[in-house]
């Protein structure tokens, strides 16, 4: 399948799209031609999540064989990956009302779903296109991203990763997870501010002509596990397809019922995928984008401008403390009707004046599929609360914030109520001990994994295995830097390579 730059004619095949992540007037890949209506319920009514996998991915990677695709399927959704084995279970709350569980992964949080198969993808990426050098993955995150992209590139022959994070924002449990990551092709560094500054410093290196040049000469290129590499983006597009067939199964809706789904939203990844769902033929209602006080989506939707000039707040669900959102540009694109030349002219206002705006016309547009609500921290609390106290469910702060926006737009549009609602699931709530102690009045402990002891001890939830044996493991990874070094820790790891 040929790939399209956002920005530009750029057009280029998918296994350079995978290893390049970003196209290279700064766009980001989409399919040229998308593969629409190419889902119905009966090419996956009885499928495993493997099977739809397979069925999905083959439209976004065809020129990988089916062989090679599902053994890549296979190795990711694997017994090993994965403590349930339907994947991403589907738990029934009310009779409208389901959470879809994207935390059973390696690393309790949803962006497994997709790095525990991206970099096998990107390794078949990387030998069809003939590349010989090292690649040398350069991630920011806000606290997930990181452990999930390390966790699957660990020890992976021909790559190295490079994680920063932000030392405002992401919680205890999360350092924990990157500053013990094992494996010998892993480095990970935190960068004093918050993650947008990490995340835009990051950029500017990755389309540094020098710094690409310096690290070429030891056979080393870069590449991104970032969410808008389309590597990261199509495998989240599975679960929405598999809830859908869940959905059916368990009689919730009919086949050609529509349900609405609420999604935790950062860099809009997620909800992105769910829009490509719902292109691919599965027949989502409204895409509900929730936000915690990092508003900017919510008042997009709302007024049709995006505009980032505006205090970021650290908020208790930091995987959402994001002002610019990397793939809302594939959304742009989409809004104006896949045009490049108009969303190149946006994002340049955007780049210049921190907010771009859509046309009325536009907006009409998106708001027959989107809506956007945001609640605050202390509303989110009480969504622990509240959920946990009437259906004994924990809920993460991030889930909680998605299903707070879900309540919020009930109040606005009651009729939403005889939909059937999907929430998406993001993060196991134990990656996040503090605000759920708080939130449920149990006693925090001296540590992160007492505290998480007294939640267990009061909830019945258990301790998720690969967080229990945390406690045990060593402290590798402590340094912390200003953002301005972040070209020369990279230049440092890489002089580690083959040593
Ligand atoms: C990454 C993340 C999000 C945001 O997802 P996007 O795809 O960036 O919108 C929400 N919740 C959790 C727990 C995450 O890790």
């Amino acid at each position: 399948m040929k790939y399209r730059s956002t920005r530009s004619e750029e057009t280029v095949n998918e296994t350079y799209a995978l290893l390049h992540g970003l196209a290279s007037d700064g766009g980001l890949y989409v399919p040229a031609k998308f593969p629409e209506r190419t889902i119905t319920y009966d090419m996956v009514a009885d499928a495993s999540y493997q099977d739809i996998a397979y069925t999905v991915l083959q439209h976004f990677f065809p020129t990988f064989s089916e062989a090679a695709l599902r053994e890549m399927i296979n190795a990711a959704y694997s017994k090993a990956n994965f403590s349930t084995v339907d994947i991403a279970p589907l738990h029934s709350v009310l009779e409208r009302l389901s959470v879809l569980e994207l935390f059973h992964g390696r690393t309790q949080a949803f962006k497994d779903m997709a790095l525990s198969l991206f970099p096998y993808l990107l390794v078949a990426a990387k030998e069809a296109e003939g590349e010989t050098d090292e690649v040398l993955i350069l991630t920011a995150t806000s606290g997930d991203t990181g452990k999930a992209a390390l966790e699957g590139f660990k020890d992976v022959d021909g790559t190295h990763i490079q994680i920063f994070y932000p030392t405002d924002g992401v919680s205890p449990m999360q350092q924990e997870q990157m500053q013990k990551q094992e494996g010998d092709n892993v480095n990970v560094t935190a960068i004093r501010g918050n993650f947008d500054d990490a995340q835009q410093f990051l950029k500017r290196l990755f389309v540094d002509k020098d710094m690409a040049a310096k690290v070429a000469a030891k056979g080393v290129r870069f590449s991104s596990a970032n969410s808008i590499n389309i590597g990261r983006l199509a495998p989240q597009v599975v679960y929405y397809v598999a809830a859908y067939a869940e959905l059916v199964n368990q009689g919730a809706i009919h086949r050609d019922e529509a349900f609405n789904v609420v999604v935790p939203t950062g860099n809009f990844g997620n909800i992105l995928a769910a829009y490509y769902a719902k292109k691919m033929g599965v027949p989502i209602g409204k895409l509900i984008c929730a936000s915690n006080r990092n508003n900017v989506l919510t008042d997009f939707f709302k007024t049709g401008t995006y505009d980032m000039n505006r205090q970021f707040y650290t908020t208790i669900s930091p995987s959402m403390d994001i002002l610019e959102s990397s793939n809302f540009e594939r959304f742009l694109y989409y809004v104006s009707g896949e045009d490049y030349e108009l969303t190149n002219t946006r994002m340049k206002e955007l780049k210049a004046t921190g907010k771009l705006s859509v046309s009325g016309e536009e907006l009409s547009r998106v708001q027959r599929d989107f809506s956007g609500q945001f609640i605050s921290d202390e509303e989110t609390k009480a969504v622990i609360a509240q959920v946990y106290n009437s259906y004994g469910y924990l809920l993460d702060p991030h889930t909680a914030v998605a299903m707070g926006a879900y309540m919020k737009e009930l109040q606005a549009h009651p009729e939403d109520g005889s939909r059937h609602t999907v929430i998406a699931a993001t993060a196991h709530p134990f990656k996040f001990p503090t605000p759920i102690c708080e939130a449920l009045e149990i006693q925090p402990g001296g540590t992160p994994y007492e505290s998480l002891e007294h939640i267990s001890a009061v909830t019945g939830v258990a301790f998720p295995k690969e967080l229990a044996a945390l406690q045990e493991k060593e402290l590798r990874f402590t340094h912390v830097i200003d953002k301005e070094l972040m070209g020369k820790e990279i230049l440092s790891f890489v002089d580690t390579f083959g040593k």
